[in-house]
């Protein structure tokens, strides 16, 4: 006999902030404001922070959801089907599946059958691709990789918009738009009867999706958006206060706008250079980018765990760990 729990929320993957929001923070910040294309990275790491802003959300009502049946949660799978796709958020049951597609666009949207548009106050216009053929989209794909699996359970997709003042002016004619507060009525709402995956089956579902997870990796973004890395602004980003050029003192970092001193202020730029400028580093290269006073502060710098060294003397690289 199959016996279901009631089941509270179950975070299979919990939210994160994705490791491209800190490459684009980290682009955003170093490109010059002259560049060419200082304003799409500027538009695209807009969206980005309102993206997680919106997802953060979402899942934080995610972790409240109750239901009468045991369910997963997870927070920005990429998974390979026919192509490699990305959804938001994905519930699976042992009813059915759910894609949420979050949107976090301000001012006054309309749906049109291609795209989705928005007017701002300033009676600015902007047009997105609209995201009800990405969500269908994503079904497809999952649906083959369900079928792969032996897995045959209805999928449905819902637009998410995570902040109640936006204001929908024409909504798209067959997909569900909801507000993040309409979000639990919604999934209680959903018509259930025979469970069509057992308990066993559903955990093991859940445990591949996990498993065939592949993390988005267009690094480093100097080479995913066409920019010159030589063109980007050097030096050592203050912990505190952000400014990019801290001093290198014996055995320390100092920063000459805020006055603080740290020991380890080097390594989140040593990091942004692996997701920006380029995959291998050698001691020249990171006195460069570091602007840092010679090769041996180099070398003690670059004796550092989250760094893999290849090649010898002169021909020494190193490269990201965490990028593996
Ligand atoms: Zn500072």
């Amino acid at each position: 006999m199959l016996v279901f729990t009631r089941g509270d929320s179950m975070i299979a993957k919990k939210y994160s902030v994705s490791l491209y929001f800190d490459a684009l923070r980290a682009l955003h910040k170093r490109l010059p404001k002259n560049h060419s294309k200082f304003f799409m990275i500027q538009n695209e790491y807009r969206q980005k922070v309102a993206g997680e802003l919106g997802e953060e959300a979402v899942m934080q009502v995610m972790g409240q959801v109750k239901l009468p049946y045991k369910f997963y949660v997870f927070h920005n799978l990429s998974l390979y089907s026919e192509s490699l796709f990305q959804m938001d958020v994905l519930i699976i049951s042992p009813y059915y599946a759910l894609i949420f597609e979050e949107k976090n666009i301000k001012g006054e949207i309309t749906f049109t059958e291609q795209q989705l548009t928005r007017k701002l106050d300033t009676n600015e216009s902007h047009s997105f691709d609209n995201p009800v053929i990405q969500l269908e989209e994503y079904e497809y794909q999952l649906n083959l990789l369900f079928q792969t699996r032996g897995i045959s359970i209805p999928i449905y997709s819902a637009l998410v918009f995570a902040f109640a003042s936006r204001y929908i002016k024409t909504p798209p004619t067959h997909k569900t738009v909801l507000f993040r507060k309409g979000i639990k009525p919604f999934l209680r709402n959903i018509k259930t009867g025979t469970p069509l995956l057992t308990e066993e089956q559903l955990n093991t579902l859940k445990n591949d999706i996990l498993h065939a997870n592949e993390d988005f990796n267009p690094f480093p973004l100097c080479e995913h958006f066409q920019i010159q890395p030589e063109s980007l602004i050097k030096g050592v980003e203050c912990v505190q206060c952000g400014f990019i050029g801290m001093k290198k003192v014996k055995h320390n970092w100092f920063c000459p706008r805020c006055k603080i001193y740290h020991k380890r202020a080097h390594e989140q730029s040593l990091k942004d250079y692996f997701l920006i400028c380029k995959s291998t580093m050698s001691n020249m290269e990171c006195q460069q980018f570091l602007q840092l006073n010679n090769k041996h502060e180099a070398t003690r710098i670059l004796k550092n765990e989250m760094l893999l060294k290849t090649g010898r003397s002169r021909n020494t690289k190193y490269s990201a760990i965490f990028l593996k």
